[in-house]
């Protein structure tokens, strides 16, 4: 009698046992699935491109500005320099001469969403419309997107939206030197800042809309001459990516 008992507990016991450590199992599986995930995900972002070549990515975003844009792009053809456009949809609209001009004079163009909204804690429906609108916004203005690239507005992401710009086929581009002419510190400390921090692959932030753009201009008829007598190129940030595999 006590030992049929004994057995049944041990059987109980066995198949608690057996239910914890599958139950167990399927949770890491699930957790190393959502690491897998989330590493894939963040594998999608590029802030930097490790190269040998002296190639810096020059991006400016916000943009087109009607007061600002056409200095910025006057600039770059004077030193032949290549950039990327961060645009902001409704922006694009506004003045699609702008975005037309920056292609014709083979800059690149990428998304900045539609309206520059903190994409972070939103709904996967207004993440994906921001996307789309963005999209759809350069399309109309220049007949054509072939941007493969999208930042998010202040640099701010979370998992919803790297996946989601993943799936749109976006990468998402980030920056490895912000040049601070956003808080209008003076150009020369811009320049300053900028020129103490570039090294090769390194990505730029800067704006060219948002308040006075002026200091921004100033500083780049610095920046851009100085790293030109040190050797370096301002590529697109496809030709960037083009230089090199590995991206971080
Ligand atoms: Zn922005």
């Amino acid at each position: 009698m006590i030992t049929n008992q004994l057995k049944w507990v041990y059987s109980i016991a066995v198949v608690v046992a057996v239910n914890v450590a599958l139950q167990m199992n399927q949770n890491t599986v699930a957790q190393a699935g959502s690491r897998i995930a989330e590493k894939t995900a963040a594998s999608n972002i590029v802030r930097h491109v490790d190269t040998s070549k002296k190639l810096v990515a020059l991006t400016f975003d916000d943009g087109p500005s009607e007061t600002f844009t056409p200095q910025v792009l006057e600039l770059l053809a004077k030193y032949h320099a290549k950039a990327t456009f961060f645009v902001i949809g409704y922006r694009a609209k506004q003045y699609p001469q702008l975005v037309a001009r920056e292609l014709a004079d083979h800059h690149e163009i990428g998304n900045h969403t539609y309206s520059h909204v903190i994409l972070t804690h939103k709904s996967e429906r207004r993440i994906l419309k921001e996307l789309l609108d963005g999209h759809n916004a350069i399309m109309e203005s220049v007949g054509a997107d072939e941007s493969h690239y999208f930042r998010p507005p202040r640099g701010r992401f979370d998992k919803k939206v790297l996946q989601l710009a993943r799936n749109e086929g976006y990468k998402v581009i980030l920056w490895s030197v912000d040049s601070g002419d956003w808080s209008n510190p003076g150009a020369a400390k811009v320049a300053r800042h900028v020129l103490a921090k570039v090294h090769s692959g390194d990505i730029v932030l800067f704006h060219d809309q948002g308040g006075n753009r002026t200091q921004t201009i100033d500083a780049l008829n610095q920046v851009i001459p100085a790293l030109e007598r040190q050797g370096y190129h301002f590529v697109t940030l496809s030709e960037l990516m083009k230089s090199t595999e590995v991206q971080k």
